[in-house]
């Protein structure tokens, strides 16, 4: 199994993003209304069975790497 969610970026304007990093304190950064710009973060499980995390800046980058572990890993670049 593996979970993937965003994470909050202090480049982005979202409103989660603007809570978690206030301009006044990260910067002013222009509003962002069509969703978060923020890195995606996969948490996942070796096949040793240790859970790791890897971060990607797309979620398409993501995508793929999960269908790669699905394949168990094999197809892995
Ligand atoms: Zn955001």
């Amino acid at each position: 199994m593996a979970d993937l969610q965003q994470v909050p970026s202090k480049m982005c304007g979202c409103p989660d993003c603007l809570i978690d990093f206030p301009p006044e304190q990260h910067g002013h950064r222009p509003p962002q209304t069509d969703g978060c710009r923020g890195p995606w973060r996969l948490v996942f499980r070796t096949a040793d069975r240790r859970w790791r995390s890897k971060t990607f800046p797309t979620l398409s980058g993501a995508h793929q790497f999960r269908a790669q572990l699905a394949d168990g890993g094999r197809h892995a670049a």
